[in-house]
């Protein structure tokens, strides 16, 4: 095991807050196969969170989900280059790309050997996937874009197992500290983005952000109102 601290929120859902940027890494497992959702900045982290899913679940991870193309979220990605991965075309342009990646990492304080080594390993995905549903033997995982919001690309992934359901928002929802609103940002667009989130979890979701404590649906729609009244 890794010194990583993972949180159960149902019997097929766990999730970590890296110490690096408080950023989510959640993991759907059941039976064998493992969905990861986001993966850190650097191929250190991301090797934890591998190792801790091997010796926690027993399961191999099948796929990985990467929210939005910020470096916090998708940097550790290399470490599970077998997965099928599910992403927006503007996360493949910012891997192949790089410099841009690079740079935001290195203005939050990210290791800069660490981002070297990860964005030298980077495999950008051949083939943007933003949609899908993996079926898991005991939970299913509904990958989709909302709308626009923290960025104009965000995937959620909603992961219903017949009893609970979880929301895994990426950074359409903060909990740790105001949304993060910047150029890349719709904000005009975000409340009613937020709003189909809720749709999605319903009122008894467990509400995942980017970063931050676990929320409700009362949560997320007080972060709408905050976002409209802006
Ligand atoms: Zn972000």
């Amino acid at each position: 095991m890794s010194e990583l601290v993972w949180e159960r929120l149902t019997r097929h859902v766990m999730r970590c807050r890296l110490p690096f940027c408080d950023v989510t890494v959640g993991v759907v497992h059941s039976d064998g196969a493992a969905v990861v959702i986001d993966c850190g900045t650097t191929l250190t982290e991301a090797r934890a969170v591998a190792v801790d899913v091997s010796e926690l679940t027993g399961c191999a991870v099948t796929h990985l989900v990467l929210t939005h193309h910020h470096f916090d979220h998708v940097l550790g990605h290399p470490v599970f280059d077998g997965a099928q991965t599910f992403c927006s075309p503007e996360v493949t342009a910012a891997l192949h790309e790089r410099e841009w990646l690079r740079s935001d990492a290195l203005r939050y304080g990210a290791d800069p050997q660490e981002v070297d080594d990860a964005l030298t390993a980077a495999v950008p995905p051949a083939v943007a996937v933003p949609y899908g549903t993996v079926e898991l033997a005991g939970a299913v995982v509904r990958i989709s874009h909302p709308g626009r919001g923290h960025t104009g690309h965000d995937l959620i992934a909603v992961v219903t197992d017949g009893q609970d359901t979880v929301v895994f928002c990426g950074d359409l929802v903060e909990e740790s500290g105001e949304p993060c609103v910047d150029e890349q940002s719709d904000p005009a667009a975000w409340p009613a983005t937020l709003q189909r989130v809720v749709a999605a979890g319903g009122e008894s979701g467990i509400y995942v952000p980017g970063h931050g404590a676990v929320v409700d649906a009362a949560f997320v729609r007080r972060q709408a109102q905050w976002l409209a009244g802006r």
